[in-house]
């Protein structure tokens, strides 16, 4: 071997030049527990184990000195957040710009940490909670405010959340799925961005108590109590139940930015009754009137007290101070939704077109027809995709036979499968 080094030592004595009774100079073990160890000037020699170690201690050290900076130049503005947001999310405008403006403070509250110590304000953390029927873009708000800001990001579900000792997943477990997707960089992870889906199952009222969950039991609502606050949580590296051997990693959740989301059914009833309540009397009753009508007009009214009476606990509603009513999609939004963000389905499946030297279209009427049967399955946008597959499968299915370049035009027929598209463009050519 070059650079003075040889593979030494080994069971059988074949390899390197045979030095069978050397032991590792890291670990004292004689190469009989080891194995074959590498050999360096001065017989020196080290163990496979010890070369692990090594390299991850470096690997370790780098990621310290390395840690990627919170922002590189400055924080993004909130109008810079939220232009962001607009190529990914459509609609629910309102809501862009609360968020922006929390996070951006967020952010900024992070970056002047040392000269706040003390100051006589103290900026309080802005955790933000997202109330939207499903499919709505709680999720996808989320994951996109991670991706504007570069922070590591992971999702975690309060339903499958247990106490400790029940099936189920430990409250830990969202944060070391941060730390996994933040690469391990503890410092990164410590200012990334956690979205807790279905945060309004673990309210009081909500009885879902089975023999092996304890969703909507204390513990597991004080432990997300406890990491929304600030906590060191002891992670175990390895994931699953914690076992007191086990080495912990310490993750410090401060300034974690946390965004829960829910559907909140029925909270809109709680808003109705006291806006009804306050107004009747000294207002017309055909104003609150017209303004119950409309679900998204009560729902921006929420308040933490109606959060409270819906069964959240009241501590919990106070970690969360940025509250963003979503608006329920319509027809509109899902058509918009299907062509205009930038990974937008149907731009993606005249991608793979293209990709086969073929063009393919959608006319207006088409994607309407597409948005109603969305509308009709009641989970929001989520729908939009499987309505896609449903009539589009077979076509990608010959897609790669057919020799036909186009274009190819989806009409609402192709879509309730009344037509075929490859033979309607062959029809539209032949009597062209
Ligand atoms: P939620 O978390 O509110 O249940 P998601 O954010 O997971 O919903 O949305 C499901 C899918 O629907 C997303 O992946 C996205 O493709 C689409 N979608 C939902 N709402 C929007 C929106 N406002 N703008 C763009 N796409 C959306």
């Amino acid at each position: 071997m070059s650079n003075g080094r040889n593979v030494t030592g080994g069971g059988s004595g074949n390899s390197g030049r045979g030095k069978k009774n050397c032991a590792c100079s890291f670990c004292g073990k004689s190469h009989r527990d080891v194995g074959p160890m590498v050999e360096g000037a001065n017989d020196v020699f080290i163990c496979s184990a010890c070369i692990e170690q090594c390299h991850n201690l470096i690997r370790e050290e780098r990621r310290r000195t390395t840690s990627r900076p919170l922002f590189k130049e400055k924080i993004p503005r909130p109008r810079e957040i939220a232009t962001f947001l607009d190529q990914y999310v459509v609609g629910q405008d309102h809501v862009k710009k609360t968020i922006s403006v929390a996070v951006h403070n967020h952010y900024k509250r992070l970056l002047h940490g040392d000269a706040m110590d003390d100051a006589e304000v103290e900026i309080e953390k802005s955790n933000i909670l997202l109330i939207g029927p499903t499919g709505s873009g709680k999720t996808l708000l989320a994951r996109s405010l991670a991706r504007v800001l570069n922070v590591p990001f992971a999702i975690g579900d309060a339903t499958t959340l247990t106490e400790a000792g029940y099936v189920g997943e430990d409250v830990e477990n969202i944060l070391l799925r941060l730390l996994q997707n933040a690469d391990f960089d503890l410092e990164a992870a410590q200012r990334g961005i956690i979205y807790l889906d279905e945060i309004d199952k673990i309210g009081k009222t909500w009885n879902n108590v089975s023999i092996t969950r304890d969703v909507s039991g204390e513990g597991v609502q004080q432990a997300l109590l406890k990491m929304l606050e600030g906590t060191v949580s002891n992670i175990p590296p390895q994931g699953g139940r914690k076992h007191p051997e086990q080495q912990y990693i310490q993750m410090d959740t401060s300034n974690i930015l946390f965004i829960c989301g829910g559907t909140f059914v029925g909270l809109d009833k709680i808003i109705r009754k006291r806006l009804g309540r306050k107004k009747i009397g000294f207002e017309t009753s055909q104003h609150v009137t017209d303004d119950l009508a409309d679900l998204r007009g009560v729902l921006e009214q929420v308040t933490p007290d109606d959060l409270i009476e819906f069964g959240m606990i009241p501590e919990f509603v106070g970690r969360l101070p940025v509250l963003c009513p979503l608006h329920p999609l319509n027809v509109d939004a899902m058509v918009k939704i299907l062509s205009e963000p930038r990974n937008a389905l149907i731009r993606q499946y005249q991608k793979l077109f293209e990709m086969e030297g073929a063009r393919l279209e959608f006319t207006p009427e088409s994607l309407e027809e597409i948005a109603r049967r969305a509308m009709a399955r009641d989970t929001g946008a989520r729908a939009l995709r499987s309505i896609v597959e449903e009539f589009m499968i077979p076509y990608m299915f010959d897609l790669p036979e057919v020799k036909d370049t186009g274009p190819f035009v989806v009409t609402p027929e192709v879509v309730r499968g009344e037509a075929n598209l490859f033979q309607s463009a062959r029809r539209r050519k032949e009597s062209a």
